[in-house]
């Protein structure tokens, strides 16, 4: 008998709806599993919401929103390795914070203790607090990590539960505001508690490197758009920019059997909406759950300020107590050039985007030196207004799954449910999970998720 001649046997053909980074990653993730890929991306550039503008002051590209990751992102991170730009995310494992009254704190965990002890260098930096702020904030942390949902009843909000616990009021304006606002990107009055102990867990205590921050030193454009599209690219996926998809042709079935776009239909055997949720909803409303109201989009606003010298002098810096949240200089942009990040800017001062620009500016010469001798040459505030997922108490019960009542339609997106926030680490994770679920249905093997770090003896026991 003669053995078979596959070079003939069709391969199977996955379609991603929707470029941005799940799509992306959902797209690598099948990429070598022996299935042909095609990414269909509506805009011009893939990269979705981590994208990137032309400079109107220097050239160049400018992010329209500073993205950081954070040592716990470990699918993230594991993609920019796997696509050969993890060298492009500078890793600061110091975080500086500027407190009310302008002094600085060089807060870095050490890597001498094991988790999660290698935090008390962290804590004990925090010039801003007296030692019984610290002694409370730790305590009010162990308590958070050991905090469990109770299932049938709603979880407080992370603000409610902080002060139900007593945390002192300076403690929650200067530490637990600032750093879950700007983790999961909507307002502590607002998040949901079970949110804040992933946070308080995973980014923090679990591991002496989840809290290193990783910033990307080459705008987002570019490392997305065109680097990740690049490597894609290169193992064998088509990325197509510019094709909106408009509906989905079922089968006799009821499978998906091809995609429509303004070019015609295009076919394939399994196909990952990695859109937001209302178009996800639109394009397969039977079985994408409905964005009800508790489906709320949360704001950032980045404002971005070219100055005639260089203003900063900290590659970034938490702004406690103040409008300002964070302040970056990101390592490839011109002299001059900062962005202040605010997490859940609903209502920032009326709207009012020339105060807004006021405030920024006035807090930062008030707390950089050399701020205060440079004139503002330019400015733009950036918002989006529904940057990231709002997590709710109750979102999470509807978040869908990666896998639908059609066989061979899956979801991805940071909306769906990957037990994480709406970030690029969500994104990512749920691009990989969707694309597992899309092999296992066409018979191959896509890449798995990457493991969380692990947890040390210590932690395991402080969580129970
Ligand atoms: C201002 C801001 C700041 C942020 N800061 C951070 C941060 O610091 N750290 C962090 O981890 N995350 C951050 N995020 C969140 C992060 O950007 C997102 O979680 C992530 O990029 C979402 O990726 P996604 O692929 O799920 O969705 P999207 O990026 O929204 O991608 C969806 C894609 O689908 C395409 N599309 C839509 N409709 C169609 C159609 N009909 N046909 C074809 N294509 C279609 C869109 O054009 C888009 O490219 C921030 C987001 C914003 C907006």
């Amino acid at each position: 008998m003669g053995s078979a001649d596959f070079s003939t046997v069709p391969r199977p053909h996955a379609i991603v709806v929707g470029g941005g980074l799940a799509g992306l990653a959902a797209a690598a993730a099948l990429s070598g599993s022996g299935c042909q890929v095609t990414v269909l991306e509506a805009r011009r550039r893939a990269g979705g919401r981590a994208a990137s503008f032309e400079d109107p002051v220097a050239g160049g590209l400018v992010d329209a929103c500073q993205h950081v990751a954070m040592g716990c992102c470990t699918n993230f991170l594991d993609l920019c390795r796997q696509a050969g730009f993890a060298d492009a995310l500078r890793r600061d494992r110091t975080l500086w914070f500027i407190g009310p009254d302008d002094r600085r704190a060089a807060c870095r965990p050490t890597r001498l203790l094991p988790a999660p002890l290698h935090l008390a260098p962290l804590l004990l930096g925090m010039r801003h607090f007296t030692l019984g702020e610290k002694t409370r904030l730790a305590v009010g942390m162990l308590r958070l990590a050991r905090w469990r949902a109770v299932e049938g009843v709603s979880s407080p909000t992370a603000a409610a539960w902080l002060r139900s616990i007593g945390q002192p009021e300076r403690v929650i304006d200067l530490f637990w505001q600032p750093v879950l606002e700007s983790a999961l990107g909507e307002s502590i009055d607002l998040v949901d508690l079970a949110a804040a102990r992933k946070v308080a867990v995973d980014a923090f205590l679990a591991h002496r490197e989840a809290a290193d921050l990783f910033v990307p030193t080459e705008p987002l454009g570019r490392l997305f758009g065109e680097r990740l599209v690049a490597w894609l690219t290169g193992r064998g996926v088509v990325v197509e920019a510019g094709a909106t998809v408009t509906g989905l042709d079922r089968g006799d079935r009821g499978e998906v059997v091809a995609v429509q776009t303004a070019a015609g239909p295009r076919t394939g055997n399994a196909v990952i909406l990695a859109v937001p949720w209302r178009t996800a909803g639109k394009l397969a409303a039977t079985v994408v759950p409905a964005a009800d109201s508790r489906v709320v989009g949360s704001p950032i606003t980045a404002v971005h300020l070219w100055f005639d010298r260089d203003a900063i002098d900290l590659p970034h810096a938490v702004l406690v107590g103040r409008v300002s949240q964070w302040v970056f200089r990101p390592d490839d942009a011109p002299p001059g050039y900062c962005q202040v990040v605010i997490s859940a800017s609903r209502g920032l001062l009326d709207g009012d985007r020339d105060r807004l620009r006021d405030t920024v500016v006035g807090e930062l010469r008030r707390a950089f030196p050399a701020a205060r001798e440079a004139r503002l040459v330019e400015s733009r505030v950036v918002t989006d207004p529904t940057a990231v997922l709002s997590v709710r108490p109750g979102v999470e019960a509807i978040r869908p799954a990666a896998t639908t009542a059609i066989a061979n339609l899956f979801l991805a997106g940071d909306w769906t449910a990957t037990g994480w926030p709406s970030t690029m680490e969500g994104a990512v994770r749920s691009g990989r999970i969707a694309a597992s679920a899309a092999a296992t249905h066409l018979g191959l093997a896509a890449t798995p998720l990457t493991p969380d770090l692990p947890k040390g003896p210590l932690v395991r026991l402080l969580l129970g």
